[in-house]
């Protein structure tokens, strides 16, 4: 049976704006020792402004307007920045087949071409020649029928809780861990901007699964590991966490889904706030 207390937890987090899916959440919770987040979407805003797009061939709106019908169908926060550029409604019928490659960009028929459009990863593996630029924010390389045609640059933001939400935790005694897909210049920046213990970067969804299996391997058997995402790829992961914590707002179904925890406003610091309830409720329950 659950002890009533835990409802009070339950509720008490509730009220927060803290989704708890079991009271058994909140008990792991209390053991948390290590903190996993994901970057973009979670710890940064995820909603990236255009800030510049440098064609190589065609005008800046001819390569701005391929990009965005090519990321048309993806979920990506990087496809919603480019179709807010844009501006306009993408003409449907000019698009054909789409594939979303994780972790890469995507691939889609626009007009009878083929347009990549993602990163330095991407190009090389189409054979497209991408130059090394030198910006801070997120580099979409384009390439149609495998010949590159330029850059745009899109730029993110740290979430204003974000820095507050690691130091908290780290007060608390946890150790924090930020893995993304994203380029190792930009992880590394962010996870020093926010003082997180550990970074890996340019990690497909696959690494990201392999990294929590090791972090979970090298943890003290009582410790429990919580993963912190908004589910675009890395749904695997939250189900694979000792605790799946998963943004609402931002948050994709299969994250909401796939979470034991669900934090309804996108705070980071939410994150604290839960750990300190999950204690207090343990301590009334012994
Ligand atoms: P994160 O781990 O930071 O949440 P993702 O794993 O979602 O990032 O994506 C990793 C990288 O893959 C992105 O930084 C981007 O370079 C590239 N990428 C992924 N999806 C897309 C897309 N739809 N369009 C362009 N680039 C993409
Ligand atoms: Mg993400």
């Amino acid at each position: 049976s659950v002890p009533l207390s835990f409802f009070g937890g339950i509720g008490g987090a509730g009220k927060c704006g803290i989704l708890v899916k079991g009271g058994n959440y909140l008990e792991a919770l209390a053991e948390t020792e290590t903190v996993v987040f994901d970057k973009t979407g979670t710890l940064t805003r995820g909603s990236f402004a255009v800030t510049a797009v440098h064609p190589d061939q065609l005008s800046e709106s001819a390569l701005l307007e391929l990009a965005a019908l090519a990321e048309c169908y993806s979920d990506h926060p990087i496809s919603r920045s480019l179709l807010a550029a844009y501006g306009r409604a993408p003409e449907r019928s000019r698009i054909g087949q789409f594939e979303e490659i994780p972790g890469h960009g995507v691939r889609a028929l626009i007009d009878g071409k083929t347009i990549c459009a993602g990163n330095g990863k991407l190009m090389e593996q189409i054979g497209a020649q991408w130059r090394e630029c030198h910006h801070v924010g997120t580099i979409v390389h384009v390439a149609v029928d495998g010949e590159y045609a330029g850059h745009i640059v899109i730029s993110d933001e740290i979430k204003q809780d974000a820095a507050a939400a690691v130091k908290a935790l780290k007060e608390q005694g946890i150790r924090t861990v930020m893995l993304t897909g994203d380029a190792q210049k930009v992880g590394e920046y962010v996870a020093a901007q926010l003082g997180i213990d550990e970074v890996h970067t340019e990690l497909l969804p696959g690494d990201k699964v392999e990294r929590v299996e090791a972090l979970l391997a090298a943890k003290s058997p009582r410790g429990r590991l919580a993963f912190v995402g908004d589910g675009i790829n890395d749904a695997p992961v939250l189900s694979r966490a000792d605790i799946g914590i998963a943004m609402g707002g931002l948050g994709s179904d299969a994250a909401i889904e796939a979470a034991d925890i669900v934090l309804m406003d996108d705070q980071p610091s939410k994150i604290a706030t839960a750990l300190r309830i999950s204690r207090r409720t343990l301590r009334i329950v012994r």
